[in-house]
């Protein structure tokens, strides 16, 4: 469904040329958690962005079900990250003067009787119903990640990217994140996870290795060792 061919990144800044990504080439699908691992500065956070539509390829295409995204005006991209790919991050991004169910509403862009069903449906599925009238400085990190999930499922979207989401998180609060994002996972919604916790390991269909801006290798139904 969602395609990288032959995508190369490159950064240029004055005289300084960095090629962070070189020929990557692969394929996102849905129901599956695809991880993608790799050490700091290999190119991972590039390939995010580049699949979420937050920046381009400098050479290749993105293709989501068929239809070019690299290719689309800035306007088209915005409609594509609004309406397909929601974004989970390390340091949960929620916005501190607006209560659990109000973040969770506002990236849908819920209102009326929707309001209360979608905030409700979504904070039930983080086990956070109890919250919802909370502010986010009156929860724990993993809490305001489990809000951040919510908020991003609520806008039902076919991608889900999750930048290094148990990053600020203990053990059992990093299996618990990790185990809502694969419930998250289903015929429609392809969840794509970039860390570093050998525990995303359970809930793997499918690794890619990302060395030096180059795919490694991919592995399929990863056994808990080839995570790492
Ligand atoms: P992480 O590895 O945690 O994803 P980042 O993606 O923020 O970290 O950064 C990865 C690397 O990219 C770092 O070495 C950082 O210095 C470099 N980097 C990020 N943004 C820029 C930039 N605008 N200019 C130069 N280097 C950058
Ligand atoms: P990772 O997420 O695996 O840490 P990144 O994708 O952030 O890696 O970075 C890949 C390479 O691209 C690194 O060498 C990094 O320094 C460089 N880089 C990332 N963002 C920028 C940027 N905006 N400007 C210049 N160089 C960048």
């Amino acid at each position: 469904m969602l395609s990288l061919k032959n995508v190369s990144k490159i950064y240029q800044n004055g005289s300084e040329v960095t090629h962070a990504l070189n020929d990557v080439s692969f394929d996102i699908e849905p129901n599956k958690v695809t991880v993608i691992l790799g050490p700091s500065g290999s190119g991972k956070s590039t390939t995010l962005n580049i699949l979420g539509g937050m920046d381009r390829p400098t050479s290749g295409t993105v293709s989501y079900n068929g239809n070019l995204i690299n290719t689309e005006s800035d306007g088209q991209l915005t409609n594509y990250r609004r309406d397909i790919v929601g974004f989970v991050f390390q340091f949960y991004n929620l916005i501190s003067n607006l209560t659990v169910s109000e973040n969770v509403a506002i990236s849908a862009q819920l209102k009326g009787n929707k309001y209360q069903e979608m905030t409700e449906k979504y904070l039930d599925k983080v086990g956070l119903s109890k919250r919802k009238n909370n502010f986010p400085d009156q929860l724990s990190g993993g809490e305001m990640q489990r809000v951040s999930i919510a908020r991003a499922l609520a806008k039902s979207p076919k991608v889900l990217l999750c930048d290094e989401p148990t990053g600020a998180l203990d053990t059992e609060t990093s299996q618990r994140v990790f185990k809502i994002l694969k419930s998250s996972k289903n015929q429609d919604t392809a969840v794509v996870i970039v860390t570093h916790n050998p525990l995303v390991a359970p809930i793997a269909d499918r690794v890619i290795h990302i060395k030096d801006g180059h795919l490694d290798k991919i592995i399929n139904n990863p056994s808990p060792l080839e995570v790492e």
